[in-house]
């Protein structure tokens, strides 16, 4: 790859990263391959996104149906086997859009979201992999579930949608530790009986690691600094 060029930036600290990951699961006595690293392309160009590709990252999050629509397709003819993941807030009206376009969504967290995911499963004959977002910290601006109201919306997943739910999401608040909101997610998916834990970004995914994330969602410190975008 890139022979007698320098190695990009991108690629070098994503090689950090997947060693990060490993010593962090070797701490806890964990088998690295429990541990899916979910590369978050989200605000980058799709030739940003082409070194990772080429040093073997295949798993790569999105929070905008829109712009993973204008940069996968492409990406994608050249690099079939990559999987990408919705990790932000999903529009109903959007949901035909999403089915079609990613492997795993992070992000169902209502009544009217579960039941247009499900039509459109349906009509597609496709099945992403479905997480649920908590709102661990209760913030009225961040979407997700309430913590009190999780067990029932899994089980109107289930039992009025159809719909098999893989595991559970969140994103702690910014200005909090982020332990207790990874240990508290951890609890819900056990007593729900879901083995999928996405949680973890650039800042925190050793913690949540220890507390038994299988998916950690890692951006800036691999891509470097977004330009500010609007987050949920
Ligand atoms: C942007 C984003 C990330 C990645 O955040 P970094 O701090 O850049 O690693 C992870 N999860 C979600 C839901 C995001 O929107």
């Amino acid at each position: 790859m890139n022979e007698g060029g320098a190695t990009p930036e991108s690629a070098l600290r994503l090689a950090v990263i997947r060693r990060e990951i490993a010593e962090s699961c070797a701490e806890c006595g964990r088998p690295a391959a429990d541990v899916t690293l979910v590369a978050v392309s989200k605000t980058f160009p799709a030739e940003d996104i082409v070194p990772t590709l080429e040093a073997g990252q295949r798993v790569f999050g999105e929070n905008r149906v829109q712009e993973a629509g204008h940069k996968w397709p492409g990406l994608r003819e050249r690099y079939p086997d990559a999987e990408l993941h919705l990790i932000g807030p999903l529009q109903s009206n959007k949901a035909r859009e999403a089915v079609a376009l990613f492997d795993v969504i992070h992000t169902v967290d209502r009544p009217k979201i579960a039941a247009a995911l499900a039509e459109e499963m349906a009509r597609q004959d496709r099945r992403p992999r479905l997480f649920v977002q908590i709102n661990t910290g209760a913030e009225p601006q961040k979407a997700g579930v309430l913590p009190e109201e999780a067990d029932a919306f899994i089980a109107v997943c289930r039992d009025i949608h159809r719909l098999e739910i893989g595991g559970l999401m969140c994103i702690p608040p910014a200005e909090d530790v982020p332990d207790p909101h990874f240990a508290l997610l951890a609890e819900i998916a056990a007593r729900n009986g879901l083995s999928g834990l996405s949680m973890g970004m650039s800042a925190d995914f050793s913690a949540a690691i220890r507390q038994g994330a299988t998916h950690v969602r890692i951006g800036s410190a691999i891509f470097g600094h977004r330009p500010s975008q609007k987050e949920a």
